[in-house]
């Protein structure tokens, strides 16, 4: 079994470029360069150096005792709370910036829902001094404005989106449509694995730096590149990709995805896109998708804003269907008293996003000798004040 893209661009039956006629060059361009631009020198030279000396890479892996001791396993993060910028995220701007530079674009789009990824590509921008335009829901400009400000004060221009629902879906729309009209110097920066081939591809070899940094910080620890178990959060799916990719093919290796459930898998009110969702297209890719009977897109929900993507990306929607990852949804509330125990027994405040990863811990059963590695994908700074709602701080 083959769990990486063929040559076609799918995953077995998902992923592929759903894309209008007008985009089909670029797109196509870019998938004719970006492995051989990935793997020049100079390219691989720069990406290193940033992520290292911006960046702050390899972040650590760290053995948690406590969390180890409470659920009597061997627990170890990946600490990419640790990250400039305090998540995952930057490993794929920092890449996709540099790719943009060799391609020969000058200006930049993205868009974002939360914030974050807008945050992240305004951050590179700035580095590399290059125009930058986010576009974002009109509703999510008004809930996230500290996000809006660091993104102006990096020289971003934020770009409300107007139409339908006024989230991430019209966002991505908007970014789209910038996209056909500058075809030229336009680099489209799409924050996790999803999109058309090649972008779930790319961002996931971009962030695949946390599997490879894991594989020899495990055999320093524990001598052996390989844990029992990876376990991450998905979203879109990046910082899971990341995390998986380096073990993908490597069969004693149990592969743990976490969705967010929301208010409940049934409730009406969840972003558990395996369990809910069925075959369709969403940001130019053939992939597992919340809709209605009629294909119209389901607006999601979860406590996170990081996981409230009605949508999986191309890979995680085929590891799910061949059984080579276990998915786990996890609630809001199962999710909030994660993150507690883990600020409480190590010290360490995650990102809610990432507090559903540890949340399986009370459920999912591990033995004493098995090493089991989370992805700590982002720090709770940015949550601090759902953090406070919701335990009354
Ligand atoms: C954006 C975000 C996620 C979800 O995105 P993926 O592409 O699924 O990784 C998870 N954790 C944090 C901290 C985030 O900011």
């Amino acid at each position: 079994m083959n769990y990486n893209v063929d040559e076609k661009g799918y995953y077995g039956e998902f992923g592929g470029a759903f894309i209008p006629e007008m985009l089909y060059p670029n797109v196509e361009n870019l998938r004719q360069q970006y492995l051989k631009i990935m793997a020049e020198p100079s390219f691989k030279k720069e990406f290193d150096q940033l992520l290292k000396d911006y960046v702050g890479r390899p972040s650590p892996l760290y053995f948690a005792k406590r969390l180890s001791e409470k659920y009597n396993t061997k627990v170890y993060l990946k600490r990419e709370d640790l990250n400039h910028t305090g998540a995952h995220k930057v490993n794929n701007t920092i890449g996709q910036i540099l790719m943009a530079k060799r391609l020969g674009k000058t200006r930049i789009i993205a868009e974002t829902g939360a914030g974050q990824h807008g945050v992240a590509t305004a951050t590179v921008c700035a580095l590399m001094g290059m125009e930058c335009i986010v576009y974002m829901g009109e509703i999510d400009i008004a809930r996230q404005a500290p996000n809006v400000a660091r993104m102006k004060m990096l020289g971003a221009k934020v770009r409300p989106a107007l139409s339908g629902s006024r989230t991430l879906k019209d966002a991505t729309n908007e970014a789209i449509r910038d996209w056909i009209n500058n075809p030229v110097d336009t680099h489209y920066i799409i924050g996790s694995a999803i999109g058309p081939h090649p972008y779930p591809d790319m961002v996931t070899r971009f962030q695949s730096v946390i599997s490879e940094e894991i594989k020899w910080q495990l055999k320093e620890k524990e001598g052996r590149e390989n844990p029992d178990y990876v376990v991450a959060c998905i979203g879109g799916g990046s910082n899971a990709a990341g995390t998986f990719y380096h073990f993908l093919h490597e069969k004693e290796v149990g592969i743990i995805a976490v969705e967010a459930a929301g208010l409940g898998v049934d409730s009406g009110e969840s972003a558990a896109t395996s369990v809910l969702g069925k075959m369709g297209i969403i940001h130019g890719c053939k992939t597992l998708l919340m809709q209605t009977a009629d294909g119209q897109i389901t607006e999601p929900y979860s406590i996170s804003a990081g996981l409230d993507y009605p949508g999986v990306g191309p890979m995680h929607a085929h590891l799910y269907k061949t059984g080579r990852a276990e998915f786990i949804a996890v609630t809001d509330d199962e999710a909030m008293q994660a993150g507690m125990v883990l600020s409480k027994l190590e010290g360490i405040i995650p990102a809610i996003e990432s507090s559903h990863a540890f949340a399986i811990l009370e459920t999912r059963k591990f033995r004493p000798e098995e090493i089991v590695v989370f992805n700590l994908s982002g720090r709770g700074d940015k949550d601090l004040d759902t953090y406070i709602k919701y335990f009354k701080l």
